[in-house]
């Protein structure tokens, strides 16, 4: 019975990043094709940093699924429905995800880039939060730790995320800055970066 639990809660996981992974799939492919770039911030250090997080999450989470004995001593006590509130956290996360894709539009792009008529966009998520995708990766990482109940992966899977993203957010908005001045500068002193603040505004309206 708890081995099946068990099994119910990986499965989920790995749905889950699927379903996000197939939505990242779709969006990129059609605003690949239009809007060249003008300007990459990217730095190569942090392509490598991206890239070892990520084999991290799949090597830690296949020797999650296969040798799970080996993880015992860092699981916790979580009661169920908690670790269903993870799978729902996790669903938001996706919804997002969409949601966020959707506003972007064509000026999404994998590595931190200005293209060709690259629009500020303070609409949908953006109304609210500066950097709602990296919400919705801290959400469906959240939805994991919760899911797995065990804060050795939950833990390191989060801290890696921060790190990622603490390390991405301030060159991108360096970026934005840069590309957009006083229209990003004004944004940026309405909208919080993460975590919506739930107040009446009225949205944003840029001079263009
Ligand atoms: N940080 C954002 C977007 C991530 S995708 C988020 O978490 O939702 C990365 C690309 O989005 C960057 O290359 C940047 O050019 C673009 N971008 C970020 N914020 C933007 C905005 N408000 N309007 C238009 N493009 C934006």
């Amino acid at each position: 019975m708890l081995d099946n639990q068990e099994l119910v809660f990986k499965v989920l996981i790995i749905a889950e990043f699927t379903v996000f992974s197939v939505i990242r799939i779709i969006y990129q492919k059609s605003s690949m094709k239009a809007g060249r770039r003008t300007v990459i911030a990217e730095s190569r250090r942090y392509a490598v940093y991206l890239a070892l997080f990520i084999c991290y999450e799949v090597f830690t989470f296949l020797a999650y699924i296969f040798r799970p004995q080996g993880f015992s001593w860092a699981q916790i006590a979580l009661p169920l429905w908690v670790r269903w509130a993870g799978a729902v956290l996790g669903l938001l996360s996706l919804l997002l995800f969409i949601w966020v894709h959707r506003s972007l539009g064509l000026n999404l792009s994998a590595t931190l880039k200005i293209k060709e008529d690259h629009v500020l966009v303070v609409n949908g998520p953006y109304r609210w939060i500066r950097h709602p995708m990296y919400s919705a990766f801290f959400l469906l990482h959240a939805g994991v730790f919760f899911m797995t109940a065990n804060w050795f992966i939950g833990g390191t899977w989060m801290l890696g995320l921060v790190a990622i993203i603490a390390l991405r957010v301030r060159r991108e908005e360096k970026m934005l800055l840069s590309q957009f001045g006083r229209d990003y500068l004004a944004y940026m002193e309405q909208t919080p970066r993460f975590i919506p603040k739930f107040i009446a505004r009225s949205p944003l309206r840029l001079r263009n």
